[in-house]
């Protein structure tokens, strides 16, 4: 496997960062997840976009522009004869002292890894996810924005270890209103009475592409969509629920809270953003 490593394709095994790179010892930069389909990279510019918001947020200057960051996507792609996999472009602060200060760090090293993706199994996807909200909640934004796509996840790796600990495989993070934010890696939706809902940004939750794929599908299945603040309550009763996001595309959620969501089954509707998710995924990209 071949793995970019700031401007050179190196052996898996010889792709190196430094022990003083302030990403490893703060995690300090910024990263992507994204998706190839069928030689097509899914939404690169959005990915490209959100990135570099996430920088400007911290005030990294990424070394690279948009272009020649998606050149060098495609590349590593190419190079690793992958035509569906999963990418994941990471930004550090760079090598610097080990004080906290970004002072005398640099210049930023941008990796990026082009692989398999660990799917959940598909068997998932026709029973549905179980999930369970958890004591850890989402950061509060006014201490770091959860739009910033940072390299620090350890409050969503708390999530993760609490929802696991107690057998579930995902967690629900609310805020520290008691809304509902987000799953650990996943945006959030529920179908009420015919609508759909999904937290606003302002609660904690990462501007999903995946999230703004399925508002785009809704609006093409004549499906209202609102982001509106929610609670656990909305979760229990709402006929349907699903989470949306790169790797896990949209997966139906059947229970929260040990309370069954709808039928306890997949819904009609979210089998339907499901496929249309799926139906539109090799189109909206940049070919290889
Ligand atoms: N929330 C968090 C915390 C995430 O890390 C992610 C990405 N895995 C998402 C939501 C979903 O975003 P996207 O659809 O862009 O992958």
């Amino acid at each position: 496997m071949k793995i970019y490593l700031n401007g050179d394709l190196v052996e898996k095994d010889k792709a190196m960062v430094s022990v003083f790179d302030h990403g490893l010892l703060y995690g300090d930069g910024v990263f992507e997840g994204i998706r190839l389909y069928d030689h097509c990279v899914f939404k690169l510019d959005e990915h490209l976009e959100r990135l570099e918001y996430s920088a400007k947020a911290i005030l990294l200057e990424l070394p690279l522009n948009r272009q020649q960051l998606a050149d060098a996507v495609c590349e590593t792609c190419r190079a690793n004869n992958l035509s569906n996999g999963y990418v994941r472009l990471v930004v550090t602060r760079g090598v610097g002292h080990l004080g906290l200060s970004p002072d005398g760090c640099g210049p930023p090293s941008v990796i990026i890894i082009a692989d398999d993706i660990q799917l959940y199994p598909q068997e998932l996807y026709e029973t549905g996810l179980k999930i369970i909200s958890v004591p850890t909640r989402r950061i509060n934004a006014s201490a770091l924005p959860p739009a910033v796509k940072s390299l620090n996840y350890l409050n969503n790796i708390l999530a993760k270890i609490e929802a696991k600990k107690v057998g579930f495989q995902e967690a629900l993070m609310l805020n520290d209103k008691g809304e509902i934010a987000e799953c650990t890696g996943d945006n959030v939706f529920v179908l009420s009475k015919g609508v759909l809902y999904t937290p606003p940004l302002d609660a904690g939750s990462l501007r999903g592409i995946t999230r703004a794929s399925v508002m785009d599908i809704a609006q093409d299945l004549g499906i209202k969509c609102r982001e509106q603040a929610l609670t656990r309550y909305d979760l229990w009763t709402a006929e349907e629920c699903f989470l949306t996001g790169t790797a896990a595309e949209v997966i139906p959620c059947v229970e929260v809270d040990h309370r069954r969501v709808g039928s306890g089954e997949p819904g009609e509707i979210t089998r339907k953003f499901i496929s249309k998710f799926r139906e539109n995924v090799c189109e909206d990209g940049v070919k290889l």
